[in-house]
């Protein structure tokens, strides 16, 4: 298929990627951003074993090794010591790990490529909206500008996509009834977190967590990304309740963490994050694709939106390279993207009562099985590969390393980043 004309909204990571996907294959991209300078929103992420492969596609996974952390465990113990989650990915295959990493590293290792493919970004473009004219898109910013026509939209803007109420089929689009309070702590002497995940439970009504991020931009300093889990409807009262009762209440559940949660001076320390569950079907329309959280936004309890979102960027690209004309390359897109998204929205929804509810009956269920299903191999192999990523089903699987000619997770890694990772 001859370059198209694409426009990308929104440049956050499913953007960004799709932007560099894009015009590595010599299609012609502009990124849309509505704030003045792109920017990255939020503390840390984990980058899961699907992400990583993604970003090796286009040679950046060296970089987001080397600037966060290796990740292999994933550990969450109840408030009374019963682990109920005990995983190593290198459990799955010995090569395998995560990688946490603070948003502005991951955003500006996307962005630094962007750059480096001079790709054009219009920023205080807020799009509010697209026509389709003859067989062509225009967008259409906030301040009444119009920019194209387009061969193609892509709407990279997030959770709260406009274009999505407007264009999409939405079969639901309901937030969570708990988000989480979140921020950033620094942890120099990796006292703590090095390697893992770890998460504190009591009931579900309380869970706390931890991730080793490696470096944050600003300083360089290594640090952890720290998440309370809280009702939406209880954020307000939490303020007013004042961070030194909250601390009390961490200290409570888990003492040990008591010199990260005390670099929180004051609760606008800590962003309160919500999330809503939404069901796009299917994922385009005439010349539109919705990708990342625009299409498929859910729960972050698997920790997987991020990476979903560089996974649908990369089969965007493909499906673009492989298909004759922009309509039928996102017929094959939605057929491309169907069973992973779908496993993981429905993972995520069926799972989140389980760790975020009232229900005290889904925390007897959890603290009592999952433990054990972590023990006996075919039940920890799937478990394994949920976290990972790379669930299609429930007995099926991809295998991120068949993504791309001559791309091979195992040995892609560069041995000089691997080298610097602890063993
Ligand atoms: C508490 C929490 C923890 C999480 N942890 C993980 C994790 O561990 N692993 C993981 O993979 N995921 C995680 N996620 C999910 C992850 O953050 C999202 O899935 C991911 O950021 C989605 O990327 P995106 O590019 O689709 O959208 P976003 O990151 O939301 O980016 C959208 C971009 O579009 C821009 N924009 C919005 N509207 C417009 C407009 N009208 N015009 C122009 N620009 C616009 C925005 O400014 C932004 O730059 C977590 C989420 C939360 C809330």
């Amino acid at each position: 298929m001859q370059a198209q004309k694409i426009a990308i909204i929104g440049s956050g990571p499913a953007g960004l990627a799709a932007a560099a996907y894009l015009t590595r294959d010599g299609q012609d991209v502009t990124l849309f951003e509505r704030f003045a300078a792109p920017r990255p929103i939020g503390a840390g992420l984990l980058l899961q074993p699907t992400g990583l492969a993604c970003l090796g596609v286009l040679g950046l996974d060296g970089a987001a090794i080397e600037t966060g952390a290796k990740i292999s465990n994933l550990l969450g113990r109840t408030a009374s010591g019963r682990n109920i989650i005990e995983l190593s990915y290198r459990d799955l295959a010995p090569h395998l790990f995560g990688v946490g990493i603070h948003r502005g590293a991951l955003f500006n290792i996307l962005y630094g490529e962007a750059q480096r493919q001079r790709i054009e970004i219009v920023t205080e473009a807020e799009i509010v909206d697209t026509a389709l004219v003859a067989d062509k898109r225009t967008i259409t910013a906030k301040n009444g500008r119009q920019y194209g026509p387009f061969d193609l939209v892509v709407d990279a803007s997030g959770m709260r996509s406009g274009l999505r109420s407007k264009y999409a089929r939405i079969k639901l689009d309901k937030p969570y009834p708990y988000g989480a309070v979140w921020g950033v702590c620094a942890d120099p002497g990796q006292a703590f977190g090095q390697d893992y995940l770890r998460q504190r439970f009591d009931g579900a009504k309380i869970m706390i967590g931890l991730l080793a991020i490696g470096r944050r931009p600003q300083d360089n300093e290594k640090s952890l990304t720290f998440f309370w889990s809280l009702p939406a409807h209880s954020y307000a009262q939490w303020r007013e309740d004042g961070i030194d009762a909250w601390k009390a209440k961490v200290h409570h559940y888990w003492p040990e963490i008591q010199p990260f949660v005390d670099q929180f001076k004051t609760v606008d320390d800590l962003t309160f994050a919500q999330y809503n569950d939404v069901i796009v079907k299917p994922w385009h329309g005439d010349r539109i694709v919705f990708i990342g959280d625009a299409a498929h936004s859910t729960s972050p309890q698997l920790g997987q939106g991020a990476n979903l979102g560089l996974v649908d960027s990369m089969m965007l690209a493909l499906s673009l390279r492989d298909n004759n004309g922009v309509n039928a390359a996102l017929d094959a897109y939605t057929r491309a993207r169907h069973s992973h998204t779908y496993f993981y929205q429905l993972a995520s929804r069926a799972l989140t009562p389980f760790f975020q509810s009232d229900s005290s009956c889904a925390a007897w269920l959890r603290d009592n099985t999952f433990g054990l299903m972590g023990r006996v191999p075919f039940t920890k192999t799937h478990m394994l590969r949920t976290f990972a990523g790379v669930k299609t089903g429930p007995l099926t699987h991809l295998n991120p390393g068949k993504w791309h000619p001559g791309y091979d997770v195992r040995k892609n890694h560069p041995p000089e980043a691997l080298a610097r990772l602890p063993a």
